[in-house]
């Protein structure tokens, strides 16, 4: 993050024009300005990312929901109104938990592409982000001082945060850090937190079936190495986030319909 941004290759120092993302990379053939070195495809991926995540959040957050934004988006001038901070609706403190929502996201991509390239989750930004999230627990609280309504409240996301994170301890204790780091565990403290029940259920669902599926290819398909040391998770878990924070009510409310038939 400190200085500015250069090329890895030739370390030339990147000029501001050089910095738009996807278009810089387009424009320049994906080659760098100084050196003609071609830039790697993660980048431009990255960016693009990063850019779809900040606008499903900011279109289809539950704040967006809540505002019935998606039916307001055939009106222009409503969605404008509407993203005004002073509407009522959109108040400041939504404002900040929109934010908050995009900093942990940030960093979820962060730890997801770190763990993909090197098999160790970023504790430091887990913890970040885990401290962020409890912050938008807080700020998402509306029930006073009633103790029931506390519980209610805050105990979901408490168990969420606690119960799978346990799980993934023991498996990574009693396997000696064979089946998994002890990093899957802190970055399981922060979906719960994020995510609060039933959520955390459709995330680690989806880790471990698209997990799952992934392993077989390697092993089968790619006859990648024999397992020696195990597939890393964190990119999966992050996965888990974006399918439950995105469909995940979608989800759960089919599920119920479907098969406990509420
Ligand atoms: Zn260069």
């Amino acid at each position: 993050m400190a200085g500015r941004s250069f090329c890895p290759h030739c370390k030339h120092q990147l000029a501001w024009y050089d910095l738009f993302p996807l278009l810089s990379f387009a424009f320049l053939g994906g080659k760098c300005r100084y050196c003609k070195k071609k830039i790697s495809w993660q980048y431009p991926l990255i960016e693009l990312v990063t850019g779809l995540t900040f606008s499903a959040v900011l279109f289809f957050s539950p704040f967006a929901v809540f505002l019935n934004l998606n039916q307001q988006i055939g009106n222009p001038t409503n969605v404008l109104r509407l993203l005004m901070p002073t509407n009522s609706y959109f108040s400041f403190m939504n404002w900040v938990s929109i934010l908050i929502t995009l900093i942990i996201f940030s960093i979820l991509i962060l730890v997801a592409l770190h763990d993909a390239k090197t098999g160790y989750i970023l504790s430091i930004y887990v913890f970040v982000a885990a401290f962020l999230a409890l912050v938008l627990i807080f700020l998402g609280y509306q029930g006073g001082l009633d103790a029931t309504m506390i519980t209610s409240y805050f105990f979901p996301f408490i168990w969420s945060a606690i119960v799978p994170a346990s799980i993934l301890f023991s498996l990574y204790f009693f396997s000696k850090g064979k089946w998994m780091g002890a990093g899957d565990s802190e970055l399981a403290v922060l979906m719960g937190l994020f995510l609060g029940f039933p959520l955390i259920l459709v995330s680690f669902y989806t880790a471990f079936i698209v997990g799952s599926i992934w392993s077989l290819i390697l092993v089968y398909v790619a006859k990648k190495a024999k397992m020696k040391s195990a597939v890393p998770l964190g990119p999966f878990l992050v996965l888990g986030v974006y399918v439950a924070y995105f469909l995940g009510p979608l989800l759960v409310d089919f599920y119920v319909k479907m098969f406990l038939g509420a």
